[in-house]
């Protein structure tokens, strides 16, 4: 690995080669992950991108490959820990530069319209433009703070529904560096779980399948969601959503309660008072607070119930992988 304060210039210089000038300038040294992440804790990634297409996304990768530096890929940041000590290498965020929605009649079928974005689009935008356009299937996802991509990664789901029923195709690139395509079928969703997750790959661009619906039925549905919502999670604090998957048989807010842990906190990190299987940022958490804390409930519930609770929440950067 180079020394750390050439590697930005090499790294610019390698990208403006392959004709990428602009973005080369647009790279950030050290930049504050606290800034793009939910829960707002974590230290500097060492090299930062915000592509704006697939081609952007492909050269950055080739350069850091050619470079030997690790690289990382997220979204919006609302299912990420990232470590105090921050990330070494790329981290590439795909973002408002790359979120582009269009949509188009479904040749196949009449009742039906597809909606192309790009995977940094965020699915709270694009719940509400399948609302403005009288659309339905994306209610359910009015209230989930992620990008396309990182739904697609997670199988992001909420009321009994998740992106399986409404994912058509993906256009990703897989590990080698290659672009690719997937129908849905071949992602094995399950979950809050998927192909990518298991074999890797960027997702870039998806193609949506909704229904046509009524305007009215599509946004009361979104508002009892809503209400739902602000009723029962601790929305006015940084978080990252549930932490934990839903382990089978049990509720894991009823765990953690039960085991008197509701409130509990270890530094600015504690589990929410109004929805135990939250953990929130009272205000100055590190990121090893929260692992602290979501270590002690794994446990406690462990030795109490005999079940291991699985963190959905990734913990990333130096020292937690
Ligand atoms: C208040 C709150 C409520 C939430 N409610 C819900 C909920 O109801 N249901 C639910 O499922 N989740 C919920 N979440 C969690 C989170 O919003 C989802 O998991 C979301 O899908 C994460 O997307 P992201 O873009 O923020 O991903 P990030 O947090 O940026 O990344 C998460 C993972 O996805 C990967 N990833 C991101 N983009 C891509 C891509 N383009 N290609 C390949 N991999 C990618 C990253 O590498 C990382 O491993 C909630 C979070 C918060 C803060």
């Amino acid at each position: 690995m180079m020394a750390d304060n050439s590697t930005i210039e090499v790294f610019r210089e390698k990208l403006a080669e392959k004709g990428f000038s602009d973005l080369a300038k647009d790279l950030r040294a050290d930049e504050a992950m606290k800034a793009h992440t939910s829960f707002r804790v974590g230290g500097p990634a060492q090299i930062y991108a915000e592509p704006s297409s697939t081609d952007e996304i492909v050269a950055l990768i080739d350069t850091a490959k050619a470079l030997g530096l690790p690289f990382f890929l997220m979204g919006n940041g609302s299912n990420l820990v990232i470590s105090d000590e921050g990330i070494e290498g790329l981290v590439i965020r795909l973002g408002e530069n790359f979120s582009d929605i269009r949509s188009e009649d479904d040749p196949e079928d009449p009742d039906s319209v597809l909606i192309y974005a790009t995977a940094g689009t965020l699915l709270i935008r694009l719940s509400s433009f399948a609302a403005k356009n009288s659309l339905t299937g994306l209610e359910f996802a009015s209230g989930i703070p992620g990008s396309l991509g990182g739904a697609v990664f997670m199988n992001a789901g909420a009321y009994d529904h998740d992106m399986s029923e409404v994912i058509e195709k993906v256009t990703f690139i897989t590990s080698d560096g290659t672009v690719s395509a997937f129908n849905r079928e071949d992602l094995d969703l399950s979950y809050r779980s998927s192909r990518f997750m298991k074999e890797g790959g960027i997702v870039c661009e998806v193609v949506l399948k909704l229904k046509r619906g009524d305007a009215e039925e599509i946004n009361s549905q979104i508002r009892t969601y809503t209400e739902k919502r602000t009723k029962s999670q601790p929305l006015q604090y940084p978080s990252a959503g549930s932490m934990f998957k839903r382990p089978t048989g049990y509720y894991t807010g009823a765990l953690i309660e039960q085991a008197g842990l509701k409130g509990f906190s270890i530094g600015g990190a504690q589990v929410s008072e109004k929805h135990a299987g939250f953990v929130i940022n009272t205000g100055d958490a590190t990121a090893k607070d929260i692992d602290d804390l979501v270590s002690h409930i794994q446990k406690t519930i462990k030795e109490k119930n005999g079940v291991e609770l699985q963190r959905e929440v990734r913990f990333i950067g130096r020292g937690f992988n």
